[in-house]
């Protein structure tokens, strides 16, 4: 299988969220961000003597962050020339409400940015305002407006679920109204170093209950059901052939080449595929951006545990002879037994994880693991 598929890391955002742990910052000056997009050329002029940059972004192209809508337009289109797009590349661009202009986003478009995805989070304004994020509702529209006026067909909004005092009535409401093609959902999360995990700390914020996050999972599948939504992914929705391709690719265990601070990469070797994280920290990256934070050539025994991971992600659940080719065994030989009836269906062709199951992936997965083949352990 081939390299075709890139993910670049923009990391500047113009404010920590409260509840943010990635790779982001805020750069204070235009010293940081024209250190950066230094490093990030170099990184990329250091893959161009590897690999055959007219065909690494042939099927995806995802700009991430951070923040990517605060890219300066002249940095962003010198990164889009180092790469040959076909006319079928997608090409997906984090967007955050407050940064959309007119002018900003034509030139988006102009340049072959084929879909965007909107940091919607919710339409409350006091919950917008919790979760720290620099938009409000008025934001959210207004960008999302202007961007399809320009032309985007293929427009993504992000809605985090369970946050205390946050209803769905408003996201719905917009959803209903101005129609998004795509809709990702993420569970609110608590994580270290952040104002959030501050505020647990201290009992001000106390996170909904397990049982109460899975309802509210389920109430949000039900009604973006209702709106024609189909579900191909645990956390992803799209009208028909609105699908994310890019991340289509980690579910079906493609490789990918990661650049910018703490980007992941997977790249084909001789053996299974090379895993790798860059820097995370912006300095670290900036100061060797072509040396890796960690990295790993991996084991046959591991490709197999990853792909099952990322596999049963898809609610269509895994093709079983793409499973072969790709790992490059028959079905057969990687499993010793049939998978537990209580967490899969298990077809012919398909191996799916039951609807029911979705919040208790983590076990199923764990039950896949222990029926692979012993024998397989390079
Ligand atoms: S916009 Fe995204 S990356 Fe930036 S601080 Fe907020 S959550 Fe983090």
């Amino acid at each position: 299988m081939s390299l075709s598929r890139v993910y670049l890391h923009y990391p500047f955002c113009t404010k920590l969220c409260h509840y943010c742990n990635f790779a982001a910052g805020v750069a204070t000056s235009d010293n940081f961000t024209n250190q950066y997009y230094n490093a990030l050329l170099q990184e990329i002029a250091h893959y161009k003597t590897r690999f055959d940059f007219s065909q690494i972004a042939s099927r995806s192209l995802y700009f991430g962050g951070g923040t990517p809508s605060l890219m300066p337009l002249d940095q962003l289109e010198n990164i889009f020339s180092q790469f040959s797009l076909q006319k079928e590349t997608e090409v997906t661009f984090e967007i955050n409400p407050e940064t959309v202009t007119y002018e900003k986003a034509k030139i988006w478009h102009q340049l072959g940015i084929n879909r965007v995805s909107l940091g919607w989070q919710t339409m409350n304004a006091n919950t917008l305002k919790f979760l720290g994020r620099t938009s409000t509702p008025h934001d959210n529209i207004k960008a999302f407006e202007i961007l399809r006026e320009v032309g985007f067909d293929n427009i993504s909004v992000d809605r985090i679920l369970s946050i205390h005092n946050d209803t769905d009535k408003e996201f719905f409401e917009a959803v209903m109204q101005y129609k998004p093609d795509h809709i990702s959902t993420y569970q609110l999360s608590i994580e270290d170093k952040t104002v959030l995990s501050l505020w647990t700390k201290q009992k001000k914020y106390t996170p909904l209950p397990d049982e109460q996050a899975i309802q509210i999972e389920s109430t949000t599948d039900d009604l973006l059901h209702e709106l024609g939504f189909i579900r191909y992914e645990t956390s992803n929705y799209a009208q028909k052939g609105k699908e994310g391709q890019h991340n289509l690719g980690y579910w079906n265990y493609d490789y990918w080449l990661g650049l910018g601070s703490g980007a992941a990469g997977f790249l084909p070797d001789d053996g299974n595929g090379f895993h790798y994280r860059n820097h995370f920290k912006f300095k670290d990256y900036c100061e060797n951006p072509i040396s890796y934070e960690e990295s790993e050539h991996i084991n046959l025994h591991t490709a197999i545990k990853d792909a099952l991971m990322l596999g049963v992600r898809k609610r269509e659940g895994i093709d079983k002879k793409s499973f072969e080719k790709r790992i490059g065994l028959t079905w057969e030989n990687i499993l010793t037994k049939s998978p537990d009836p209580e967490y899969f269906i298990d077809t012919k062709e398909f191996l799916i994880l039951k609807k029911e199951m979705i919040p208790l992936s983590n076990p199923a997965i764990l039950s896949l693991w222990d029926i692979i083949n012993p024998d397989i352990s390079i």
